[in-house]
């Protein structure tokens, strides 16, 4: 048998925690959304409905103060929100504006698809790119230009060219390349960016395990390429013809737009670059051919200015 003294030790307990919970429910009473709610409803809500609705107002109130403080809720990234089910108060959880937003960051980066590719591209958007009076070069304004007017205009049923940058060592062609996938993604637009140097590496690998056909079908297929640092490197004639010439067949075939970022000029690329492969042979009627799509697919811009990886 308990003793008295514990007897009205408990009992003194459960008073507390009624006043207690008396206490939190006035705050939650108090608290301008309940207010609004019940004030909203009055009507369809009666007394009763509101004593039996206690506890999910109580869970709306407490679930706020835990997000407030940034402290573990029930559903992370939803916001708890009152409504009437029925004449009965409930409790239902909605996603975060931040959980909306981050699920929209996520999905605009699985739209810019990219291929050994750096890791700023995904920072890169057109309001960042340089055109203060230092860096507004003629080269630069009319590339930015022309890359802006690309986002506005595009559509998958009316083919225009993409660009092709040229220019000197850092001077932003693909920074400019990343700023106009990402506001492509904007408009839901998808866009594969590839280094194309790593790419022809990798495709070279894959020869032994049969699977470059399958990589080269799936980033010619893309709605918009680009192809980033094209002739950094001596190409094979493999690559030239089997990869790049592939890609490049197909997409003028299907009219799809693609932009090509280079170190070189659209003639310097053809003459000293497509024409000599890695042998040592020329073979300018190869060179011509791939040139012919080249200039097909897009429109070379030069771009001046001085090195921004200077910067820093
Ligand atoms: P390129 O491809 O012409 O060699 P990059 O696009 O790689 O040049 O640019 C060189 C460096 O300058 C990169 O590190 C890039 O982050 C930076 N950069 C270029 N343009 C901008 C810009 N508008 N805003 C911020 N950083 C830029
Ligand atoms: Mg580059």
């Amino acid at each position: 048998m308990e003793s008295l003294n514990k007897t009205i030790q408990k009992m003194m307990q459960g008073r507390n925690v009624a006043a207690n919970m008396d206490q939190i429910m006035k705050q939650v009473y108090a608290d301008p959304e309940v207010r609004a709610f019940l004030n909203q409803h009055r009507d369809q809500l009666t007394a009763e409905s509101v004593r039996r609705g206690r506890s999910k107002l109580y869970e709306f109130f407490h679930e706020k103060q835990l997000i407030k403080e940034g402290k573990a809720t029930v559903a992370p990234g939803y916001s708890p929100q009152l409504q009437l089910d029925s004449g009965q108060i409930d409790v239902t959880y909605v996603p975060t504006q931040q959980l909306i937003e981050r699920r929209h960051q996520a999905h605009l980066r699985q739209l810019v698809n990219s291929i050994n590719m750096p890791k700023f591209i995904r920072r890169a958007t057109f309001a960042d790119y340089y055109l203060d009076d230092q860096n507004a070069t003629a080269g630069r304004v009319a590339a930015y230009s022309a890359a802006e007017e690309f986002v506005k205009t595009y559509s998958p049923d009316h083919f225009q060219p993409g660009l092709y940058l040229t220019g000197s060592f850092g001077v932003g062609k693909t920074y400019l390349l990343a700023a106009t996938a990402n506001a492509l993604a904007q408009r839901e637009v998808a866009t594969t960016m590839v280094h194309f140097p790593s790419f022809a590496v990798e495709m070279k690998n894959s020869i032994r395990n049969n699977n470059a056909g399958e990589k080269i079908d799936a980033v010619k297929r893309s709605p918009v390429l680009m192809l980033d640092d094209i002739g950094a490197d001596a190409m094979s004639t493999w690559v030239r013809d089997d990869v790049l010439g592939v890609i490049l067949e197909y997409r003028m075939q299907e009219e799809l737009p693609t932009f090509f970022s280079s170190n070189f000029s659209m003639a310097e690329l053809e003459k000293q670059h497509l024409a000599i492969n890695n042998q040592g042979v020329v073979e300018p009627v190869k060179a011509a051919r791939i040139m012919e799509r080249i200039e097909f697919l897009s429109r070379e811009i030069q771009m001046n200015g001085e090195n921004l990886r200077k910067k820093g």
